[in-house]
């Protein structure tokens, strides 16, 4: 797996490389030119720097989706909820807690909760008694966005389950924002 991994990255640098002889406007040798087919630089610099990023992202993903399963046990939010561990809140009232994501995604990423998780460890256990904290959280994204200044350009994203990245399974909304956000996420 390493080495393929690193075979990809090997491969992707070169292409890269090329590109980026390219962009000097020197003559590539034929060998290179005919492998690669280069395209106009620009494109292809761009090419190279999204493929590498994905390579790393999937590896990243398809791990944390293999480790991560819905036991129904405590997590590490429950620590966060109950104050036994630090975390920088920005927003809480009786029913939900939203604290700075420590793995921040984006220069603004708030990671909003129910402070009792009733079942609620991935949105796909929803029943209809959830709908009044499902309403909440999500009234509470937006007052959270506004606190945070990012009200003309957020993103609300809940993972769930492996397929969907969930790594901590105690429904939570990751609210980002304070860039461009891009479609599609990926
Ligand atoms: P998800 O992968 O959708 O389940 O999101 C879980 C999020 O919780 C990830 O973005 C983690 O970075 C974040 N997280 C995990 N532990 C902590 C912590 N102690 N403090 C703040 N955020 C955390």
């Amino acid at each position: 797996m390493a080495a393929a991994l690193t075979n990809s990255f090997s491969l992707l640098r070169c292409s890269c490389v090329i590109g980026s002889l390219a962009a000097t406007k020197r003559p590539l040798p034929p060998l290179s030119f005919s492998l690669f087919r280069a395209p106009p630089v620009s494109i292809q610099s761009k090419r190279c720097t999204r493929l590498i990023s994905a390579s790393i992202d999937e590896e990243a993903s398809a791990r944390a989706a293999a480790a991560s399963v819905d036991s129904g046990g405590p997590t590490i939010f429950d620590k966060i909820i109950a104050k036994e561990i630090p975390s920088t809140i920005v927003y809480e009232d009786e029913k939900v807690l939203a604290f700075r994501d420590i793995n921040p995604q984006a220069p603004v990423h708030v990671v909003l909760i129910p402070k009792l998780r009733d079942g609620l460890t991935q949105l796909g256990k929803a029943e209809p008694r959830h709908s009044v904290i499902l309403g909440h959280l999500l009234y509470t994204a937006k007052v959270v966005a506004e606190k945070e200044g990012i009200l003309d350009g957020f993103r609300v994203v809940i993972n769930n389950g492996p397929g969907g990245c969930q790594s901590v399974y105690h429904l939570h909304l990751h609210i980002l924002g304070g860039r461009q956000m891009k479609w599609p996420p990926g």
